[in-house]
C-alpha cells in the first residue's frame, strides 16, 4: 500500500507544496514546530534514508539545500535546522524547521497547528524563493 507520502506526492491527499523536481517534493509539515517547518521527500518508496539509492541519497540532500536556503530567505530565523526522525511515517524525509533557538527543533513540545489560511502564505512565500 502506498504511504501517505506518496499519495500527498501524487495529490490524492492535499498539502502545503513549496517545491518539486524530478526525484523530489516538499511541503509543509501539517503539524509543525515552527511556522514553515518543510518536510522533504524522495519520490523512491523507500522507509529508512540510508537505504535510499547512492543517486536518491544524494538528490535527496541537494534539493533539501536548495530548499533551505528558500526557506532561510522566506521565513526569518538564526539557522534552518535539519532533522532526521522517520518514527511516524515510513517513508524516508527531511525535516527542515526554521531555528531561533536550540529549543525550535525539540520534538518533544507541543506542536503548533495553524489555520490553512495561514498555512498557504507561508508555502507561497517559500515556494517563491524557491
Ligand atoms: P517522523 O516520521 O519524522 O517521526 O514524523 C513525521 C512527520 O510528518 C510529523 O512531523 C507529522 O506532523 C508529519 N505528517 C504526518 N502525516 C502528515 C500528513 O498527512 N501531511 C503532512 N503535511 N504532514 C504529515
Amino acid at each position: 500500500m502506498a504511504t501517505i507520502f506518496t499519495r500527498i506526492i501524487n495529490g490524492e491527499i492535499p498539502c502545503y507544496k513549496v517545491a518539486e523536481d524530478e526525484k523530489n517534493f516538499a511541503f509543509l509539515d501539517i503539524n509543525p514546530l515552527a511556522e514553515g517547518h518543510v518536510l522533504v521527500v524522495p519520490k523512491a518508496e523507500e522507509d529508512y534514508i540510508f537505504n535510499l539509492s547512492e543517486d536518491d541519497y544524494v538528490s535527496l540532500q541537494k534539493f533539501a539545500r536548495k530548499v533551505a536556503k528558500g526557506l532561510k530567505e522566506a521565513v526569518p530565523c538564526k539557522r534552518v535546522g535539519v532533522a532526521v526522525l522517520g518514527m511516524e511515517v515510513p517513508h524516508a524525509h527531511i525535516h527542515l524547521v526554521p531555528l531561533q533557538t536550540e529549543a525550535d527543533l525539540d520534538f518533544r513540545k507541543p506542536k503548533l497547528s495553524l489555520p490553512a489560511e495561514k498555512m498557504q502564505q507561508i508555502a507561497n512565500r517559500i515556494a517563491e524563493k524557491i
